[in-house]
């Protein structure tokens, strides 16, 4: 007794001196010579508090109503960072109002603000930029930017929505610079929701097709990947393999995840994404959830994604051929990596 299985005393004295040894060479909150470690044990100190000094030396991401403060770098948008000052000439209160988004590889504080509809205009003038309906937004940044829109726009949403605890209906006070909430009543501590969902790309066991479908409510001409909540109790294999099974009757056999991605509409959401191999080809469509579904060929997914390509927003795809979720949805990606993994040729 008092050794682990399997390792005797004198292993074990050897054992406890090794990671006696190890504790001298860990010193605590020592900086990081790597860059991304610093910015990310920063921005971890900053979400126990911000102090007034971040505040005034951060740069802010400006929402108004639905929309988010973008300037124009041709052929790409960009956000368009506001100082606290800036911030300040428009919004009653930064600090309070603000919440904590991340730390940039410059050491840059950012935050997310919202201001007044009436005051839409003034800020325009003042900043220089254009206010950008929110969902196009996501299509139009960069991929890093529009986490950071994603990000800002469900923190502020959730900041207005969460305002009692769901135990004991206490009054929720914000804390963490907008990253979670204290109950004034019971203390617990309450975190912004977030749902993930599975997102695959349907291909035939040769790779050679792809199947996309499109949903009663889609845009004309858009099709493409299968998409679902994960359900409690799923991992998210078994998300993609019911997905796939409810909606268009096939069996995937092989599941490759891919990448995810943080999406704020119409809810905070993480989309998983992944490549669902099926060794069936017949499909039959649930057609509650969809209108059609197609197997495409590397040309047609090739041509549909070029279709789409450089447009400001998220439809308006030429009448009559079939078109792709535009650059920034994860859609677009998984059809983008499916052609360059499998028909880079
Ligand atoms: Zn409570």
């Amino acid at each position: 007794m008092g050794s682990f299985a399997g390792v005797g005393n004198r292993n074990l004295m050897k054992l406890t001196k090794y990671f006696c040894c190890q504790r001298k060479f860990s010193t605590r909150n020592r900086e990081s010579k790597n860059k991304l470690v610093n910015n990310i044990k920063k921005l971890q100190l900053l979400k126990s508090g911000v102090c007034e000094k971040n505040f005034e030396k951060g740069k802010y991401m400006v929402f108004s109503e639905q929309s988010v403060l973008l300037s124009k770098n041709d052929p790409l948008y960009l956000i368009l960072w506001g100082s606290f000052e800036g911030a300040g000439e428009h919004v009653a209160d930064v600090t309070k109002q603000s919440v904590l988004l991340s730390v940039s590889g410059e050491g840059n504080v950012h935050f997310a603000v919202r201001v007044p509809v009436e005051t839409r205009q003034a800020v325009q003038r003042s900043f220089g930029g254009e206010f950008v309906s929110l969902r196009t937004s996501l299509f139009l940044l960069s991929s890093a930017d529009s986490a950071l829109v994603s990000q800002g726009w469900s923190l502020l949403s959730w900041g207005v929505a969460a305002r009692f605890c769901e135990a004991c209906g206490g009054a929720l006070a914000t804390a963490g610079a907008g990253g979670h909430k204290r109950c004034s009543g019971c203390g617990a501590v309450r975190y912004p929701s977030l749902s993930p969902v599975g997102i695959a790309l349907v291909t035939s066991e040769d790779r050679s097709r792809a199947l996309l479908v499109r949903q009663h409510a889609h845009p004309p001409g858009m099709f493409t990947c299968i998409a679902g909540f994960v359900e409690v109790g799923e991992s998210v294999e078994e998300n993609v393999r019911r997905e796939v099974a409810e909606e268009v009757g096939l069996e995937a056999k092989e599941i490759e995840y891919v990448g995810s991605q943080h999406w704020a509409l119409p809810a905070s959401r993480l989309m998983i994404g992944c490549i669902a191999v099926v060794t069936e080809t017949e499909f039959s469509l649930d057609e509650t959830e969809l209108e059609a579904a197609a197997w495409c060929t590397p040309r047609e997914v090739r041509n549909a994604l070029t279709r789409v390509a450089g447009q400001r927003g998220v439809q308006s795809g030429e009448p009559g051929h079939m078109w792709v979720p535009p650059r920034g949805a994860i859609a677009h990606h998984l059809l983008q990596h499916w052609l360059t993994t499998y028909h880079a040729g």
